[in-house]
């Protein structure tokens, strides 16, 4: 890439924006290209510290490329900008918690994204040029990537100045705020730098550091937080109209530029952040991602940026009027976003998919979507497009961190694990999707176990479409750590992961559930036949049990009777859905799990030998569960 040169010298890893006519600004291949090289000298012996520097005289990086997110965005493509987001939030997060020391030259411009890169360093270096501010404000959004935690902790009301007036700080004053930590002139730095590689000491930046120049900020700190110390925009407002002095009608003139909305949700976020107890650049970020998130359906960044650099009029239509922001407009923005919540799960996963049918396709898209990188092997030679294709289950597992497996029974699962587990590195973790009986998720959990491997037994409920849509329930056996590593991607892949404890425990929930499945689909089905022949209309019925003590999944959710209740595969010739072999297939296995666990299990038993009869012997086969209904219907009592 020629944006960015990424390198080590001597004992330093070496990251140089090279983009100065765009001022640095860092497009979302430099924020990955940043996150792999932090990656890839985490565990090198051979990088001792990491110097973060930009070419060009006039900006360090003067803030995100917005560009493209203008662009995806006002065609109605949110996903780009809501993963540039979360990808350049956890860069931002990983440049702050860094085990190593990360120096950061800021000569220049040093805005919005720019201090999301330079500003959560461990040291951070500015000089006479250097001109640091968070201006999202002023183009419709808030500041984000991590800027509110660095506002927050800012001294006195400092933070909600910077935040709403995106004012710029020299040398001295992003010292004091917070933004810095040390001045050094520029006339020395490339003697330092030299000094870094050769030795890889960062105790070189505390001995060139000289005094810092005085803050104007600080001189105006009283006033500032005399301003800016009501609980609301119009208190502010209000506090700053009634002070006569140049400073306070200035400032009041940089705010009816700004954007009401983003103002407002600027404040109460630095309201809310100060309340945090413990309160850490993460907690910041994942509540800038909410915002992140809805800003461009819901708020004013899309406009902001047309005025400022698209169409460059500098006349904004904002939502709002700067005396009326509603409270809830706020509120609706820092809602917690629930699934969809900002996590710091790492990037890039390794991933051996094996089985990749009807559901394991599927499933394998949504990871590759969201940034993983999948290595698939199926018997049958389907592909997954985006992910690469292996020539036997054994390679797509070598150097995985989490193997997948989504395949049609134990016999099989126990074949592949044979396989697969002696190809996979220590410490990864063997997760099996499929539904299978507990003895084999028990001995193949043991079998990885004894290889110093995580297991995990975590068959899915939610079908085809639950696979596609990424809303499956995982119900899943294995260890604490194996399920905190799988989460991540229990979350891509699913609506909800829940933990049922050690191995086997998941193949046994599932198993349960679909006993009770399998047998309420009849009970179901033989009750609307016997309503049919008692002359009782099957709406009325339907209407009575989903009200009464007979309601079901299988009769509220999934009605076996056509053109009654929602929408079901009875409604389309019983195609399934849910086909009645696979619910053959559980419910012999909880017959299996019975027997071995010595279980009384009757309503099971005859479940598995109506459903083996209407399978096996009748026209059951390729027809959803729900299908008994017309078996019953044209039966009698013998
Ligand atoms: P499927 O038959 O469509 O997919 C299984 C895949 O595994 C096939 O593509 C097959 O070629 C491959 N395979 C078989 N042996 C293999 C081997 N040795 N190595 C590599 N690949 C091999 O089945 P599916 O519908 O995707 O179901 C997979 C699992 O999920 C099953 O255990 C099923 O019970 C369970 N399940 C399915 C549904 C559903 O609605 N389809 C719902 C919940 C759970």
């Amino acid at each position: 890439m020629t944006d960015i040169h990424i390198r080590t010298e001597g004992r330093a890893g070496r990251i140089t924006l090279t983009r100065p006519k765009a001022l640095n600004a860092l497009s979302y291949d430099m924020c990955l290209a940043v996150e792999d090289a932090l990656e890839a000298w985490r565990h090198d012996a051979d990088v001792d510290v990491i110097l973060l520097d930009a070419e060009g005289e006039r900006a360090f990086c003067a803030g995100g490329d917005i560009a493209e997110m203008y662009q995806t965005g006002t065609e109605g493509n949110l996903d780009y900008g809501r993963r540039f987001w979360r990808d350049e939030y956890r860069l931002n997060a990983k440049l702050s918690e860094y085990e190593k020391p990360v120096i950061s030259f800021l000569h220049g411009f040093v805005m919005g994204g720019g201090v999301g890169l330079g500003g959560h360093c461990s040291h951070r270096i500015v000089t006479d040029s250097t001109q640091i501010s968070m201006p999202e404000v002023g183009i419709g959004f808030v500041p984000d990537v991590g800027g509110s935690y660095l506002l927050a902790k800012a001294p006195g009301r400092l933070g909600e100045y910077l935040g709403l007036t995106a004012a710029r700080m020299g040398p001295g004053d992003a010292i004091h705020a917070g933004f810095a930590d040390t001045y050094i002139p520029e006339a020395d730095w490339s003697a330092l730098k030299a000094r870094l590689c050769e030795t890889g000491d960062a105790g070189l930046v505390e001995a060139a550091a000289q005094p810092a120049p005085d803050s104007p900020l600080a001189a105006q700190q009283p006033q500032i937080d005399a301003l800016f110390g009501g609980e609301g925009l119009q208190d502010l407002l209000n506090m700053i109209k009634g002070d006569p002095s140049e400073f306070a009608q200035k400032t009041l003139k940089t705010l009816t530029r700004n954007a009401p909305l983003s103002m407002a949700v600027t404040l109460e976020m630095l309201h809310r952040l100060r309340t945090v107890t413990a309160l850490s650049i993460r907690k910041a970020l994942e509540l800038e991602y909410r915002v992140s998130h809805r800003i461009m359906e819901h708020g004013d960044f899309l406009e902001g940026i047309r005025a400022a650099i698209i169409d460059k009029d500098r006349a904004p239509k904002w939502r709002h009027d700067l005396s009326s922001v509603p409270a809830v407009d706020v509120s609706r923005m820092l809602a917690p976003l629930g699934k969809e919540a900002l996590q710091f799960r790492e990037r890039g996963m390794k991933i051996g998919f094996i089985g990749l049918g009807n559901m394991g396709g599927p499933m394998a898209a949504n990871l590759l979507k969201e940034g993983h990188s999948v290595t698939g092997f199926d018997v049958a030679g389907v592909t997954v497009d985006g992910a690469a294709t292996a020539s036997s289950a054994a390679e797509a597992a070598a150097g995985a961190d989490v193997v997948i497996t989504m395949l049609p029974n134990g016999a099989i699962l126990r074949a592949v694990a044979d396989e697969v587990i002696p190809a996979m590195s220590a410490g990864a973790v063997l997760l099996d999707c499929s539904t299978v009986d507990v003895d084999s998720a028990r001995a193949v959990a043991d079998q990885a176990a004894a290889k110093g491997l995580g297991a995990l037994d975590a068959p899915v409920s939610g079908g085809i479409g639950g696979a596609s849509g990424g809303t499956l329930t995982f119900m899943v056996g294995g260890s604490d750590e194996a399920f905190a590593k799988a989460k991540p991607l229990f979350d891509i892949m699913g609506q909800k992961a829940v933990h049922c404890g050690p191995s086997g425990n998941g193949q046994a929930a599932k198993i349960c559930n679909n006993m009770i499945l399998g047998i309420t689909m009849i009970g179901t089905c033989e009750a609307f036949a016997l309503a049919d022949k008692l002359g009782l209309d099957r709406q009325a019925m339907f209407d009575v049990v989903s009200t009464s003590s007979g309601y079901s999944w299988t009769m509220n959710a999934y009605c076996p009777a056509p053109g009654v209740g929602p929408q079901s595969p009875a409604d389309n010739d019983y195609k399934p859905g849910f086909a009645a072999d696979l619910m053959l297939k559980d419910l012999r296995l909880s017959q299996q799990a019975a027997a071995s666990a010595d279980a009384d299990t009757p309503m099971g038993e005859a479940a598995t030998k109506l459903y083996e009869q209407f399978v096996e012997h009748e026209d059951g086969a390729g027809m959803d569960f729900s299908a008994m209904l017309p078996r019953f219907e044209k039966r009698g009592r013998s």
